[in-house]
């Protein structure tokens, strides 16, 4: 997987170089844990915010408020590249103080704050593994992810029970971005265990996915899939599907976060099955640490096996070289247009538009008629 890693610039690759091969740390709970966000000043600003803005000023296609769904803006800064990488984060609490699983509300905005202004659009991970990045043409995919259903995700807001997020929770935080920006749409992928966000579980399982959002399975009890027999593999994956599906009727499960980033891509793995009358049927599981992930439509992208990055503060790694996984590291080089080898949308779901001479790396089930060529006719 390493040598997939195409180096955004020089100084990423003098990075790689020097903390090793920049391979997804396999099975180790590599914790990496709360970023502090860097703040918004740190980063040079890409040219994104103005033609965004006059994109929401021009009012283009209006957004339905509250809809979760973005506007349609203007092309973005950057240009199409669907073979490009995506940046999964990987985040855990979200309260104060800053530890080394919990980031604060304020870090979290100033990443979501940091991303938008410099061209990135929020997806799903279903929605890259279904191949349906429908972003503007120009606009870099970023997936949120947030892992093990924490209490801080997903609070309602005082008087808002059932209807309205506490402003500091997780998801009040994307919800009132998505509100006030309305080309940032409400998309985020919440990987959750038995009981998630600490109470009135199934009203806010069925509102995330009202509202945009995706709900993956991450095992009933935050289990260690490598060390189950069939049974209770199936009871911790399939039990979990089962009480998203019959919280939220007609919704389907389709990804996993591997608990501890444990991946078990073995034959018993229950990817498929029917527990508690309900059928499931996941297909794509995410890692937890390392580097951006792969495109679907690239050769190198491995479903069973995507790497994230995690959201953590520098401070709170005990090993330097995790320290150099964490989105604080990347986070510079990602918003600075280190563009060639970010995927970049083309603004078209049915196309896929790659770069000169890079055809060879699609991968052997992408349909030769929907691949457009960078710069030439008919792009
Ligand atoms: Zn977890």
């Amino acid at each position: 997987m390493a040598q997939r890693i195409v180096p955004l610039v020089a100084a990423l690759a003098l990075t790689l170089a020097a903390c090793g091969p920049a391979v997804v740390p396999a099975a180790a709970p590599v914790a990496v844990a709360v970023p502090k966000a860097a703040p918004a000043t740190a980063h040079p600003t890409p040219a994104t915010t103005s033609a965004t803005t006059s994109a929401i000023a021009s009012g283009s296609p209006a957004a339905i408020p509250g809809s979760g769904k973005a506007v349609a803006a203007q092309p973005g800064p950057f240009a199409p590249n669907e073979l490009g990488e995506i940046p999964i984060l990987e985040i855990h609490n979200v309260a104060s103080p800053q530890s080394r699983w919990q980031i604060t509300p304020a870090d979290l905005r100033a990443i979501v704050a940091n991303l938008y202004a410099s061209g990135f659009r929020p997806v799903t991970f279903r929605d890259v593994v279904e191949r349906r990045i429908d972003i503007p043409r120009g606009y870099a995919p970023v997936v949120l992810s947030f892992d093990d259903g924490d209490p801080s995700q997903f609070q309602w807001a005082p008087g808002g029970q059932g209807t309205t997020p506490d402003p500091n929770s997780a998801v009040g935080i994307l919800w009132d971005f998505h509100l006030a920006h309305p080309d940032w749409s409400a998309a985020a992928s919440f990987y959750v265990n038995k009981n998630p966000f600490g109470g009135d579980s199934a009203a806010k399982v069925a509102w995330l996915v009202a509202h945009g959002f995706e709900v993956g399975d991450h095992t009933m009890d935050h289990v260690d899939m490598t060390k189950l027999n069939a049974a209770q593999m199936l009871f911790q994956v399939g039990g979990i599907a089962a009480w998203v599906q019959n919280a939220v009727p007609g919704y389907h499960i389709s990804t996993l976060a591997y608990p501890y980033g444990f991946s078990n891509n073995l034959p018993g793995t229950a990817w498929a099955g029917t527990y508690d009358g309900q059928t499931y049927h996941i297909r794509a599981a995410l890692l937890v640490a390392g580097n951006p992930a792969p495109s679907p439509y690239s050769r190198a992208w491995d479903p069973l096996a995507v790497p994230r990055i995690q959201v953590a503060d520098p401070s709170t790694v005990q090993r330097v070289v995790d320290r150099a996984l964490v989105w604080s590291a990347w986070e510079p080089r990602m918003l600075a247009h280190h563009g060639a080898a970010l995927y970049v949308s083309d603004g078209n779901p049915a196309t896929v538009t790659v770069r000169a001479g890079e055809q060879g790396q699609l991968a052997a089930n992408v349909p030769i008629a929907s691949v457009v060529v960078a710069g030439t006719a008919g792009k």
